[in-house]
């Protein structure tokens, strides 16, 4: 059978440059947990775009209701939304005040895709992290970071894995426990529909590397990501690229 030749990894051949590892995929793929313990064994700082697009919806549900919106006026509203440097993260805020608990709820989960369509919220959202990422180490995590935000990216990965785990996986997580087959097919349903609405953004880029996690668990996944940046830093692996 046929094998997808695996795209090619360039070497980095000045140790002091800042490297961007970017990580796209589908709600729920694992992507932010997994750009975080990345980044943290590496030294590197983790920006997590969907946040940066979470804040700003919280802004604009306090500011604008969920009924109608104007551009302009949504994106004074994402403007409210700042970063702090905390411990090689970024912890967002509105109008100086944090706002997780909101920023994970159903509302803001509900309206963040509508948010994040409007090219100026993309605009603004994309000069946040680079700017956040100016001058250091990074691991990006979200939709089209390797494709727009940082299309020169030096690693690329995709993580995908099958809906019904997405859902399973999502669900351990806020509830503690393991959920009942109904819990999944309902959470699946709403993850499938959340695909649907970002499809758009979410896109593969042609030299990133694909990580199917459905049956990985989450150590694994980092220490192949892990792995692929040693590639970077001057490890095995292909030494030619792509014929253009
Ligand atoms: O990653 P998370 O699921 O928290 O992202 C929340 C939302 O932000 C996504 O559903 C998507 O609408 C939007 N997003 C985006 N582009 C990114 C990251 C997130 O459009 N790079």
């Amino acid at each position: 059978m046929n094998q997808p030749t695996p795209p090619y990894i360039p070497r980095i051949r000045d140790p002091a440059t800042p490297i961007v590892v970017a990580i796209d995929g589908p709600a729920a793929a694992g992507k932010s947990s997994t750009a975080r313990w990345v980044a943290e064994r590496l030294g590197f700082y983790h920006i997590d775009s969907g946040a940066l697009y979470r804040a700003a919806t919280a802004a604009v549900l306090r500011a604008c209701g969920a009924q109608q919106w104007n551009e302009p006026d949504v994106l004074t509203a994402a403007q409210r939304v700042s970063a702090r440097d905390e411990r090689r993260s970024f912890v967002l805020l509105v109008d100086g005040v944090e706002l997780e608990q909101e920023m994970r709820g159903g509302a803001v989960t509900q309206n963040v895709s509508r948010v994040a369509q409007m090219r100026g919220v993309r605009d603004w959202v994309n000069a946040q992290v680079r700017s956040l990422a100016t001058g250091r180490s990074v691991v990006v995590d979200g939709r089209d970071i390797g494709t727009v935000v940082f299309p020169d990216a030096h690693l690329k990965i995709f993580l995908i894995a099958d809906p019904w785990e997405r859902a399973r996986r999502r669900l351990i997580q806020r509830l503690g426990r393991s959920p009942a087959d109904q819990q999944i097919a309902e959470e699946t349903e709403r993850l499938v529909q959340r695909d649907a609405r970002d499809s758009t953004q979410t896109v593969q880029a042609k030299d990133a590397v694909l990580i199917d996690t459905t049956y990985l668990t989450q150590e694994e996944q980092v220490e192949r990501i892990v792995a692929l940046v040693k590639v970077l830093k001057g490890g095995h692996g292909r030494t030619t690229p792509d014929k253009a």
